[in-house]
């Protein structure tokens, strides 16, 4: 798998993991009929997938999800849809297999 499609279920992971995690969330969740995963077992696949993906960028997730609860921004006609800035054409790297921060607001882009 690449280090793209890590950081993305990494970060699909992390939106789940948020929900276990708040009590309101589960309660909400519950009565809609959805069973809430065990915050323990996404726990551990988050653990799992880290170890796939390079410190470096493993740090620009940290941050940025420490931030904004969102640690990763879509990037649509070379706007970052996290702070909707336009970034540079050398920003753009070979599309889906690179990972790449945007430089105004720290959040990982994925390109589209
Ligand atoms: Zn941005």
């Amino acid at each position: 798998m690449s280090e793209v499609a890590t950081v993305l279920q990494l970060h699909d992971l992390d939106l789940l993991l948020n929900e276990a995690l708040d009590p309101k969330s589960r309660a909400r969740l519950k009565k809609l009929g959805f069973e809430v995963q065990d915050p323990v077992v996404l726990q551990r696949a988050r653990a799992r997938l880290l170890q796939g993906v390079d410190r470096r960028w493993v740090n620009h997730y940290e941050r940025a999800l420490k931030r904004y609860g969102r640690a990763v921004a879509v990037v649509r006609d070379r706007v970052c849809q996290g702070c909707f800035i336009t970034l540079p054409t050398s920003a753009s790297p070979n599309a889906q297999e690179s990972l790449t921060v945007c430089e105004s607001c720290g959040r990982i882009l994925y390109w589209r």
